[in-house]
């Protein structure tokens, strides 16, 4: 096994994904050393890769939707051994001491929680490098079982897509009797359609595509409501408890919280930025209805998706393309021309880049 490893990485803000060539840390003695076979290209690499956020360090290796094999476990690892297929997400580490981490929601990390990419480790002070690349090293806490019957490919998008539209409906209990809507039809909203329609809710996709209505039905919406025509969205005053807003951009939120209905909460996972145009506060005080955002999940509850996906037989749907293809892939993901998850076979890492 050599120290240097090839991967694909952005070095300037508007440049192109490229060959890289880095070396990771030596494995720690909680640490696994995944060998990756899929990851996942989530609109949050997107944003990263654009500096969309400010924070961008270069270069950038992005990818945090992983699934890998095991192919080394340091001394103290209990639960994953060589040959065991296992996924990584968006966070690689947390400090473990502060109240949410206790809690088990290492995302919310008082003393911030160190992103698979993008990040620094908190031990050495190197930077961390996501899954666009041929291993990852990662500690034990961080590392989720793949359980049996989950096609590894499709499982990939799970590790962020799906907790992310996951993790807010536990939150607010939805189940029989709720009506969720989802808004946008890509990699979180297919998901959040998926789950909402598990856990017994009458669904609703929003979407600008009058095109996806079919998709969205096969995917579990029982209802279609194209954003474009505001007759359709006036129909829906006051019916959702809950509205999954995935929008990556921002976008007039007083539509949609016309649609919640008394003690409704429209949570937003897509939009990280400056709310605009302005919130009529009528909106929330007359309904007391309330604007909430969400972030990933914490290890625990990753690992209770994955296992939800495997008992209600739900995967992602995926196109698979090879790192080749990744800067094309980002153009389509633009035109939001993806059904509904990109994921990488990271076999073709090997290849050369004329194959
Ligand atoms: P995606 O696959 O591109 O899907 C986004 C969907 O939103 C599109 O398919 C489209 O659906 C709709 N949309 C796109 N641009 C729009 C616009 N200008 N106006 C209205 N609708 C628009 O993206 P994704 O991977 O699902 O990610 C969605 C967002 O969530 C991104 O911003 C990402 O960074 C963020 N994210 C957040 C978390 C978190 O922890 N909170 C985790 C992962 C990702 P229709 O064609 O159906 O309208
Ligand atoms: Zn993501």
């Amino acid at each position: 096994m050599t120290d240097i490893l090839n991967g694909y990485a952005a070095t300037a803000p508007g440049a192109l994904l490229a060959p890289f060539q880095f070396t990771r840390r030596h494995p720690r003695i909680d640490d696994v050393v995944i060998e990756i076979e899929y990851c996942g290209v989530c609109h949050s690499d997107l944003h990263q890769v654009h500096n969309d956020w400010g924070n961008t360090r270069y270069p950038l290796v992005p990818g945090h939707e992983i699934i890998g094999r095991v192919i080394d476990v340091g001394a103290t690892v209990t639960r994953f051994k060589a040959g065991d297929i296992v996924g990584v997400g968006c966070l690689v580490d947390s400090c473990g001491d502060c109240s949410p981490c206790c809690e088990g929601e290492e995302q919310y990390c008082l003393n911030k929680p160190t992103p698979t990419y993008n990040g620094v480790d908190r031990h050495d002070g190197r930077p961390t490098y996501g899954g666009y690349s041929e291993r990852i090293i990662v500690s034990e806490k961080f590392v989720l079982r793949i359980p049996d019957g989950l096609d590894p490919k499709a499982a990939a998008p799970l590790l962020c897509a799906g907790i992310t539209s996951y993790s807010p409906l536990r939150r607010w209990n939805i189940g029989r009797g709720h009506k969720v809507a989802v808004v946008g039809l890509g990699g979180l909203g297919h998901m959040g359609l998926k789950f909402a329609k598990a856990m017994g809710a009458e669904v609703t996709l929003i979407t600008r595509s009058a095109g996806k209505e079919q998709e969205a039905r096969r995917l579990g919406a029982d209802h279609v409501l194209v954003s474009s025509d505001l007759a359709q969205i006036g129909l829906a005053a006051g019916n959702f408890d809950l509205v999954l807003d995935t929008i990556p951009t921002p976008h007039d939120l007083n539509p949609y919280l016309s649609t919640l209905r008394l003690n409704g909460t429209l949570v937003l996972v897509g939009l990280i930025g400056p709310i605009a145009p302005a919130v009529h506060s009528g909106l929330l005080v007359t309904g007391r209805r309330s604007i909430a955002g969400s972030a990933i999940g914490g290890v625990e509850q990753m690992q209770e998706m994955l296992d939800f996906c495997a008992a209600h037989d739900i995967n992602c749907d995926v196109e698979m393309i090879r790192i080749q293809d990744i800067n094309r892939a980002y153009e389509r993901l633009l035109k939001s021309d993806v059904r509904y998850r990109f994921v990488i076979d990271m076999e073709s890492l090997k290849s050369r880049p004329a194959d």
